[in-house]
């Protein structure tokens, strides 16, 4: 991304790039920074990169980031309009999230936020709830339901890739339609 949010989000990214403060460093190909516009006004979080984010150092360019991108085409949200970023910075071995990792990153995304300051943050699956809300109800409870988690405003979705299912299909499909009537009144 280019730099809307000057130095301090360069400083950032940089920082996150060339992190070695947990394991998970030394797997990498890439950490994964961000992808979206200069000014989102809503941010996706997403758990960790997956094979083709690491080979690429983009967030959601796998089978998961075709259905994410599905998704926020029929919230009508166009590119400049949205940012994604993940908890975990770098890709975890065979993808599992790791907890301890998350902490050691947990810094970088709150610093993402701050800078980016979105009205609206849509958590993907589990992982990216309870970082942003360790007493979140399961996923399953809490997911189509708008909360807050201090200054953010927060819908939680379903992870794209837990789409295995007509039910989760279908759940998925009907939480998109919450989400889109939610940023409808956030929108200006
Ligand atoms: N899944 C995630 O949670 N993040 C990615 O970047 C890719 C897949």
């Amino acid at each position: 991304m280019a730099g809307a949010h000057g130095s301090e989000w360069e400083e950032l990214s940089r920082q996150i790039r060339g992190c070695v403060r947990c394991p998970l460093h030394t797997e990498r190909t890439h950490a994964v920074v961000y992808r979206g516009g200069e000014r989102p006004w809503v941010v996706f979080i997403g758990e960790a990169p997956g094979v083709a984010e690491d080979r690429t150092g983009e967030p959601f360019v796998g089978r998961a980031g075709k259905k994410l991108d599905e998704g926020i085409e029929r919230l009508g949200l166009e590119p400049n309009e949205y940012g994604i970023v993940n908890v975990l910075k770098c890709r975890p071995p065979e993808n599992r999230f790791v907890v301890d990792a998350a902490r050691t990153c947990r810094p970088y995304l709150e610093r993402q936020l701050a800078l980016l300051s979105p009205r609206a943050v849509v958590t993907l699956g589990r992982w990216a709830l309870r970082s942003m809300d360790p007493e979140a109800p399961p996923i399953m409870t809490a997911a189509g339901i708008p909360r807050s988690s201090g200054p953010w405003k927060v819908f939680p979705l379903l992870h794209p890739s837990a789409i295995r299912s007509r039910a989760t299909a279908e759940r998925w499909e009907r939480d998109l339609g919450t989400l889109a009537g939610w940023l409808e009144k956030k929108r200006r």
